[in-house]
């Protein structure tokens, strides 16, 4: 089972190198928010930037400011380093003042071939999204110009199931992570979401479907919500105490790795690198582009987009539905969007009576001793 991790894992380890190797034009992108869909029907290769070659960022300090949150300064140091000189562009989303400062320094510095600002309203109203879709067909017909290909409804019908495909198996994969996924570590599991993003979809996909058909076979893991509970009662993985991550861009592996250390397993990642890349589907069967547009306005549980009780509400079924026994609301530093959410959250998980704790770090984290001890004393508390 190893190496059929590996296999996909390695698809995120090894993405700079490999996305180099194809001969297409890459579009990076920094929000989940971006239609990937559209950019893949123009011939492209869209990949998720994530900033995590821990590069100094005191330039990026400089062309933003240091009270900027840490993964935007990350993004922007690995853009000022040269990493992504082999794309051909860059595609910002207006999912927070950060990102759109983000946009603004990019493109004036670092001149990218190709790229757009996408604004994205913050409700799913009639003439909200009758906007997102103006603006998504006038990237369209600059994608249309610049790359000299026609973006047809067929092409996009067929990027929508390529796309749709990876959202379904990450799906089933989750599924089956209810039970218990002995021998699969919450950071291979994090690793394995990020490959999903990071724009080699093709390889993704049967990979990950290899991996489900193995773990179908051989762990005999359930993919039905009541055997799973039922499960939970026989397998000894799923008797830990189950943490549930929420908040901001989280990939710290050695907090991972501690939680898991002290006995407690993480059984669900409610982030932009986790299960909020790839809920629900875009509908194959509407038309393309209204379909695109329903999809990215109506995905759940941003801090930007949605109002703080319906993201309450979908962070509670998530807790219900993983069976967490706890949460680790996790915001980095200067994250207005998810610390602003942060009170409400936490005083209605309290009244339900699920633990939670709040912890504010940044990107690569210089206190991570610190915020590993404050972790695993409040584990402690709960565990025994
Ligand atoms: S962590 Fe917060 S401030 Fe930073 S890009 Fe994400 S939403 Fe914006």
């Amino acid at each position: 089972m190893k190496t059929l991790i590996e296999n996909i894992t390695n698809l995120y380890k090894n993405r700079i190198e490999l996305l180099k190797a194809k001969d297409k034009p890459k579009i990076g992108w920094v929000s989940i928010y971006t239609p990937e869909e559209i950019l893949y029907a123009a011939g492209t290769i869209p990949f998720r930037i994530t900033g995590e070659l821990g590069i100094d960022i005191t330039d990026a300090g400089a062309l933003l400011n240091h009270n900027y949150c840490s993964y935007v300064l990350s993004c922007l140091s690995e853009g000022i380093a040269g990493i992504y000189d082999f794309a051909e562009g860059i595609l910002f989303v207006d999912a927070c003042d950060m990102r759109k400062r983000l946009c603004e320094v990019w493109t004036t510095y670092l001149k990218p071939g190709f790229s757009f600002f996408l604004d994205l309203p913050r409700d799913t109203k009639q003439i909200s999204k009758d906007y997102f879709r103006l603006q998504l067909g006038e990237l369209i017909t600059l994608l249309e110009h610049h790359f000299k290909c026609t973006i047809t409804d067929d092409v996009l019908r067929e990027a929508i199931d390529v796309y749709n495909e990876t959202r379904r198996l990450l799906q089933q994969f989750y599924t089956l992570r209810k039970s218990g996924l002995a021998g699969i570590t919450g950071n291979e599991i994090l690793s394995i979401v990020k490959a999903g993003a990071a724009g080699l979809k093709e390889e993704f996909n049967k990979n990950l479907a290899l991996l489900i058909r193995h773990l179908k076979t051989y762990n005999r893991a359930s993919t039905n919500v009541e055997e799973a509970a039922t499960e939970k009662e026989k397998n000894n993985d799923s008797k830990k105490h189950r943490v549930l991550i929420s908040g901001s861009y989280f990939d710290n592996s050695a907090i991972i790795e501690s939680i898991e250390k002290f006995g407690a397993s993480v059984i669900c990642e409610d982030i932009s690198n986790g299960i909020k890349y790839f809920e629900s589907r875009v509908n194959p069967d509407e038309e393309p582009l209204k379909a695109i547009t329903d999809y990215y306005l109506e995905k759940t549980t941003c801090a930007r987009v949605v109002d703080s009780t319906r993201r309450l509400n979908h962070l509670l079924q998530l807790v219900e539905e993983y069976k967490a026994d706890s949460v680790i609301y996790f915001s980095l530093k200067f994250c207005d969007t998810n610390l602003l959410d942060f009170p409400y959250i936490r005083d209605q998980l309290l009244e339900k009576g699920i633990p939670v704790l709040f912890i504010e770090g940044e990107r690569h984290m210089t206190n991570i001793e610190n915020i590993k001890t404050r972790i695993l004393t409040f584990l402690e508390a709960r565990m025994y």
